[in-house]
């Protein structure tokens, strides 16, 4: 295994928090992230690198080893799964929830519930938990159009203020989960790196603590 350590960042909403908060535990990219049209990033500490991926690539990366470590939403980890992955650390950043909605004041019109969303193995374990018969369809964006349109009965999405679900005349019903960023280790690389890791974990630590 290389000496290098790759952390792979999510894309997005993710990055806006996590580069404040990477700061914060004195890590930072060598260039501008938002400048740039690279992947790959040096940083100040010369043995770790950045990559700057779609969020719900990182969970994949990780999990394969071309990363070391990532940071990703609970949300994408649900849905990814937990192999080969340790998750050592809640960032508490990018906080929201996970959640059933459906249209304001509407009964689940269907014996068998159809679900729109894009969590779909998290869809499934949770109405399957529930007792409910359901139709999983996977969408990949504009959940809350899938009941105006009368494609489903019901989304699985992530809910922070449900400001955009009330301007489609939707509302939230069910919590699913409570959704953060959380840090996630490659298994093997935990072991095999774990003298490089244990400092960074612990500086990550440190500013996750710090900020309460
Ligand atoms: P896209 O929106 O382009 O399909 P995406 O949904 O994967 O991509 P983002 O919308 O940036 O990317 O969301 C990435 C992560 O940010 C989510 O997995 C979730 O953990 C978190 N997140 C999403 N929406 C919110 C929100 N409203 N409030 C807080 N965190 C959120
Ligand atoms: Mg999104």
């Amino acid at each position: 295994m290389s000496k290098q350590l790759i952390l792979a960042l999510s894309k997005g909403r993710i990055l806006d928090e996590t580069l404040p908060l990477l700061a914060d535990a004195g890590i930072w990219p060598a260039e501008d992230l938002s400048k740039s049209r690279k992947l790959l990033f040096d940083t100040n500490l010369p043995d770790v690198k950045l990559v700057v991926i779609r969020a719900t690539d990182v969970p994949t990366y990780v999990q394969l080893g071309a990363a070391d470590l990532g940071i990703a939403g609970k949300d994408v980890l649900l849905e990814h799964g937990a192999e080969g992955l340790y998750e050592p650390l809640d960032l508490e950043i990018a906080r929201c929830k996970l959640m059933t909605a459906g249209i304001t004041g509407a009964e689940p019109a269907h014996a068998r519930r159809r679900v729109a969303t894009k969590f779909v193995s998290v869809a499934r374990r949770y109405y399957a938990e529930q007792g409910i018969q359901a139709e999983v369809i996977k969408l990949y964006g504009a959940m809350e159009l899938a009941p105006l349109m009368n494609l489903a009965d019901e989304i699985v999405d992530i809910v922070d203020t449900g400001n955009t679900l009330r301007a489609n005349g939707m509302e939230p019903r069910e919590k699913i989960a409570d959704i953060s960023t959380r840090l996630v280790v490659n298994q093997a690389a935990m072991t095999m790196k774990h003298d490089r890791l244990k400092p960074l974990l612990n500086r990550l630590r440190e500013a996750v603590t710090s900020r309460r």
